[in-house]
């Protein structure tokens, strides 16, 4: 089967049976409704891209299984090049859209789960691994979008899955039978589950013998029987239902990824689609590696968002009379600079990332997991950058029902002007791309997106091997019995 474009993956979202809630009610049709449009266009670019673009080249590549062409967000990284790729990838497409195209949380968990069902069959003897590399060829081969399904809801996050009042806060095995397995529980935040053909389930958090029934990993259909997708509200969203673009800021690509709680009840899975079952003991790795993986994206797809907020706020500058205040410059210099040391970190933690045992290429993550912490703060402070430059006006302009309202539209055209030169509708539609991409849940994503700051630092004191540094300042100090 050739490559998706952009129209045949819309196309093969009507096709699915989709049990989709929003605002209350059920959406029949996901793919022409205006709240689902723009995080379907923001996905759909992945697939425009990959063909006939000038980026094809970084957007599609050759498959190690089949030696087809694929998807590059279907790719099993074969190398250091290959990781590399993937950020440049990530921050040119995030520039197109100011938003997340959401495919890479797939991705991603695809890769974790390729490397450690490796090293489980080797050292269980299992056949998980070659159970993966079919399901990825089914994927690659029909170019699908695969939703990273790792976050459960939690309960009390004092109590482990096991000791939950409520069973079903982590998703777990409820039965096992001969023809397959059937799990139940939700899964939380699900980025671009609308419209992905597939989800790749995962467990959380590491886990003792106690929680093994909620070590499981699995795929299964985002129309699967007894799955229902419950889509999350975003600041402003509600603009999308009125009708008109103005006012919605990015009115194409829309916010972030479209998130939604997915619930599983009693879902079937059939034994050619389970990647762990019970094995508890490999649950922290898989954790490990997918947010490692997931964590090195964010100085790409967030240095491509932040290109975009610089240059409206720049923008913004113009339109206000600012452009040119030495302070004003400053401020910019710093957005940039905080923006391409978050590239850096992508790029390093690319650079040294290594084989694993299953041949695939893991990032370093003590780099990815510092650059993910440094999103949690950077972006803040280009938001308040950008907030600082721009003005209160993003924050209180009228609409634009207002603006083309023949008695009142004379007076926003005239007291919403800036510099004479440039059309009043000109600085409108810049603030609200401001407003839009340094809003509430742009910042929000940034903080919690890839895992909490403190599942970072988590990582980043497991990582950090603090007793070599200590014994080098030992051996400098000239403490007895260091050389
Ligand atoms: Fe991809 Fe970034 Fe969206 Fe995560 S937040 S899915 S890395 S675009």
């Amino acid at each position: 089967m050739a490559l998706k474009d952009g129209n045949s993956y819309r196309e093969s979202l009507r096709a699915l049976k989709l049990k989709v809630y929003a605002f209350g009610e059920k959406i029949e049709n996901v793919v022409d409704h205006p709240l689902f449009q723009p995080h379907i266009n923001s996905a759909a670019l992945t697939y425009e891209l990959a063909q006939g673009s000038a980026a094809e080249t970084l957007f599609s590549t050759t498959s190690h299984l089949t030696g087809k062409k694929i998807n590059r967000f279907t790719h099993i990284h074969q190398s250091t090049d290959d990781l590399i790729k993937k950020v440049k990838m990530l921050r040119l497409i995030a520039g197109k859209t100011g938003s997340c195209f959401q495919r890479c949380v797939g991705w991603d968990a695809l890769n974790a789960t390729y490397t450690v069902t490796f090293e489980m069959d080797r050292e269980l003897g299992t056949d998980y691994h070659q159970r993966l590399r079919r399901y990825l060829e089914y994927i690659q081969e029909n170019d699908l979008m695969v939703a990273g399904s790792m976050t459960d809801p939690k309960g009390d996050r004092g109590l482990s899955p096991g000791k939950q009042k409520d069973p079903d806060m982590y998703v777990h095995i409820v039965e096992k039978n001969d023809k397959g397995i059937v799990i139940r529980g939700a899964k939380a935040h699900q980025t671009g589950v609308i419209n992905s053909h597939e989800m790749l389930v995962m467990p959380t958090i590491a886990m003792g013998e106690e929680d093994k029934a909620y070590a499981v990993a699995c795929a299964l259909p985002t129309d699967a029987p007894g799955v229902l997708h419950i889509f999350g509200r975003q600041t402003n969203d509600g603009r999308r239902m009125e009708g008109g673009d103005l006012d919605l800021g990015n009115a194409k690509y829309g916010i972030v990824g479209g998130e939604a709680l997915t619930v599983l009840e009693d879902v079937f899975v059939p034994w050619e689609r389970v990647f762990m079952c019970e094995e508890y003991q490999y649950v922290g790795l898989l954790v490990e590696r997918f947010a490692s993986y997931h964590r090195q994206n964010y100085g790409g797809c967030k240095a491509g968002v932040s290109d975009v907020i610089i240059g409206a706020t720049s923008a913004m500058a113009e339109y206000n009379g600012a452009a040119k205040a030495s302070h004003v410059r400053d401020k910019v210099v710093e957005m940039v600079h905080l923006t391409e040391t978050l590239y850096c970190g992508s790029i390093a933690c690319s650079c040294e990332g290594a084989a694993t045992a299953s041949g695939a290429y893991f990032v370093d993550p003590l780099l990815a997991n510092t650059v993910k912490q440094n999103v949690t703060r950077f972006i803040y402070e280009i938001a308040r950058l950008s907030h600082d430059i721009s003005g209160g006006s993003i924050a209180t302009m009228p609409s634009e029902k207002d603006l083309r309202n023949p008695e009142i539209g004379k007076h926003v055209e005239k007291y919403f002007k800036g510099v004479a030169e440039f059309p009043t509708e000109d600085r409108m539609r810049m603030a609200r791309l401001v407003e839009n991409m340094t809003g509430g849940t742009a910042l929000v994503e940034s903080m919690h997106g890839a895992g909490s700051p403190q599942a970072q630092r988590v990582m980043i004191l497991r990582q950090a091997n603090l007793g070599r540094k200590v014994r080098l300042a030992k051996k400098l100090a000239g403490v007895q019995g260091e050389k």
